[in-house]
């Protein structure tokens, strides 16, 4: 399941996708440890599997909390992403 967390305001959209399809069988959660802002967590769903999500407080602001790690020009690779090594993350911006 893709599951997004973030919000839409006059600016753009600010949005990151976890697909959770992944959550399940990864064995190292990098995400956690990854996100230098400490933006992930991984908690047991209703059908027992294992997924990511970004915490609650950071979920109206990843705007402001991803900005150091997206410069306007020469972006390094996302932390998240190359943390997250089976792919299931994405931004919309
Ligand atoms: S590293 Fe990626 S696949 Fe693993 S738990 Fe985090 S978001 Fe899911
Ligand atoms: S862009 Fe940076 S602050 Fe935002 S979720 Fe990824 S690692 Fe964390």
């Amino acid at each position: 399941m893709k599951a997004n967390y973030g919000y839409m305001d006059g600016s753009g959209e600010y949005y990151i996708t976890i697909d959770t399809d992944h959550c399940n069988n990864c064995s190292h959660h990098g995400c956690i440890t990854g996100c230098p802002k400490g933006m992930f967590q991984v908690i047991t769903d209703d059908y027992d599997d294992e997924v990511a999500e970004i915490k609650e407080e950071f979920r109206k602001k990843i705007k402001y909390d991803c900005a150091d790690c997206k410069p306007t020009t020469d972006r390094p690779p996302l932390p998240c992403q190359a943390a997250c090594t089976p792919g299931a993350i994405t931004h919309s911006w």
